[in-house]
């Protein structure tokens, strides 16, 4: 409907235009060369209201164009947003985030820009140059024709035109997407460049960057301009053929002054808008190439749920059966033929090496990947039958990167838990030991944590996160230790509030001190993907095995300090 109205006023609007060229053969043939100026009062009390009309048909052409493109982007936005938080994780895993943001914030904007700029030459001045057209070809024929015959050549220099603009508004896309990216990486790891001197580095390299950007939109620039000057000279040569066949005696005795004027007129207000006709092109490449970059993602798979199993609560015993996984894209086994029970209530501790896999069997339990071999069960069900809403309220996940967002303490306490007693939430926190530091802030549980929780220590942000933990109250636990030490203040008041939130949950350990783990059910120890020992804290120091040398390893640096 608003597109109809669009058309409507973009068509009124040309229509407009060239009645207003077509009157000017009457005005001069009829008035002025036969001093009869009745014509022109006329045309006097004429002229206004046709300028209103044409106002009017242009602010509902451009306006609505403007509503439905605005519409558009807004519409490819959310979508955007949308598809990024069901796309499974090996998708972002593969995927720069500024790409992904540049795909939301310039992208779309292209494809509306563009797409309505497109359509609004396309079809204004389209039919601008129709009209224009018809006008010159009802009054003489003859000299118009010269106009048609450059039609062919000007088609041939859009099309190897166009081609060129497909080309580098892709390239200027992955460009933009570059620079987001490196933008983002500086400001995310903005200590890290302050602490290795790496200013020097990220400003060549974004320098490059920025200048690759530029280089690729003036490229853009140049094939812009060289087309359409080109277009240009050929109307030129044929407005001279017109002048020159006008000027031959049999032409001569035909044309009345108001025709000619009408063609020579109707001929050099047709090159403003072929110009823009021409532009057209570069403009409308310009938006598929976004629309392209834009439905490469929305095209994307989302997480396949297989899943019909509904689940509220389950009672929180796991197993894998015989696992072999390997990443998206990678020919190495990340983990290969594991298998482990897990009983109720039990406490789970993997333990090796970074790089061993210990991660990635907390991912194949939350399903952020599917595995290949194998069978992984939680109360006996797989977890390919689990709705996968359903399977996730199952974990409770406490991380080294805690992820907060940039809310108040209580907000963030309060994340995935909706509708909540506040008494719950600052129950929770107490248990967590929040409430400690919380009393010291001006705002209490209202602070900001800033972005990522960057206002607080990583002592805090942990116990935060242990505290929307014991709020979400799920049966199984899937802990992956801090690795740096914290002091022993803090670190005394994490591991007490584990204690709290490991009490009647099943957990899953990812260990990287072992004194945290002395009281697990199970110790299991893995090596490149591959179980080499299994057992309780004694039975392994018995064995004197891998883990027993990790333990006195360990123990002999904690002397050290
Ligand atoms: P850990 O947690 O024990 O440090 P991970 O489970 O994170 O180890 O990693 C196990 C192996 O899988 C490593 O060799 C790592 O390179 C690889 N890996 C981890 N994540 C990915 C990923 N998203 N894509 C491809 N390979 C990965």
């Amino acid at each position: 409907m608003a597109f109809l109205m669009a058309i409507i006023g973009m068509l009124g609007y040309a229509a407009i235009d060239s009645w207003i060229f077509s009157q000017l053969q009457p005005i001069i043939d009829n008035s002025l060369g036969k001093q009869n100026f009745e014509t022109l009062r006329i045309a006097a009390f004429f002229v206004v209201p046709i300028f209103i009309a044409r106002g009017l048909f242009n602010f509902m052409g451009t306006y609505t164009l403007a509503w439905i493109g605005s519409k558009i982007v807004m519409k490819m936005r959310q979508q955007l947003f949308e598809k990024y938080m069901y796309l499974p994780v090996s998708f972002h895993d593969d995927n720069a985030s500024g790409g992904l943001i540049s795909k939301v914030i310039y992208d779309t904007e292209q494809v509306s820009g563009a797409g309505s700029k497109a359509l609004l030459t396309l079809i204004r001045e389209g039919a601008f140059v129709i009209g224009l057209l018809a006008v010159m070809f009802y009054y003489s024929w003859q000299l118009s024709l010269v106009f048609i015959l450059i039609g062919p050549v000007v088609a041939v220099i859009v099309s190897v035109v166009s081609k060129r603009f497909r080309q580098v508004s892709k390239t200027i896309q992955q460009t933009m997407g570059n620079l987001t990216s490196s933008v983002e990486q500086v400001i995310k790891g903005h200590k890290v460049v302050l602490m290795f001197g790496g200013q020097k580095q990220e400003k060549a390299n974004f320098n490059e960057r920025n200048n690759h950007n530029r280089q690729q939109n003036m490229k853009l620039v140049v094939a812009r301009v060289l087309s359409v000057s080109s277009i240009q000279i050929l109307a030129s040569i044929a407005l001279a053929v017109v002048l020159y066949i006008s000027s031959l005696p049999s032409m001569v005795e035909d044309l009345t002054p108001g025709i000619f004027t009408t063609v020579v007129v109707c001929m050099t207000m047709l090159l403003k808008p072929l110009k823009q006709l021409t532009t057209v092109n570069s403009e409308f490449q310009k938006g598929m190439a976004a629309c392209a970059s834009i439905f490469e993602v929305l095209d994307q798979d989302i997480e396949v749920d297989s899943g019909k199993k509904q689940i509220s609560r389950l009672d929180g015993k796991i197993e894998f059966d015989n696992v072999t996984f390997s990443y998206p894209g990678t020919p190495t086994e990340a983990l290969s033929h594991i298998s482990f029970k897990v009983e109720v209530g039990q406490t789970f501790a993997l333990v090796g090496r970074s790089g061993s896999g210990k991660s990635t069997i907390s991912s194949l339990l939350t399903r952020f990947y599917n595995i290949q071999q194998g069978q992984i069960r939680l109360d006996d069900i797989p977890i390919e039958d689990i709705k996968l809403t359903d399977l996730r309220k199952q974990f409770a996940l406490v991380s080294q990167h805690v992820t907060l967002f940039n809310d108040t303490i209580f907000n963030n306490i309060a994340y995935a838990t909706a509708n909540v007693d506040p008494s719950r939430v600052l129950e929770a926190a107490k248990i967590a030991h929040v409430q400690e530091f919380v009393d010291q802030l001006p705002d209490g549980y209202d602070t900001m944590v800033g972005e990522n929780g960057l206002k607080l220590s990583g002592g805090q942000r942990q116990r935060i996160a242990i505290a929307r933990a014991i709020l979400l109250d799920a049966p199984i636990l899937i802990l992956d230790e801090a690795t740096s030490a914290l002091d022993t203040e803090s670190e005394r008041l994490i591991q007490d509030a584990l204690d709290k939130l490991q009490q009647d949950r099943t957990s899953i350990v990812v260990a990287h001190r072992l004194s945290t783990i002395e009281n697990a059910d199970q110790i299991m120890v893995i090596e490149q993907g591959k179980i080499i020992e299994q057992g309780d804290h004694n039975t392994l120091l018995q064995q004197q095995g891998a883990y027993s040398q990790l333990h006195s390893m360990q123990f002999s640096e904690g002397n050290k300090h």
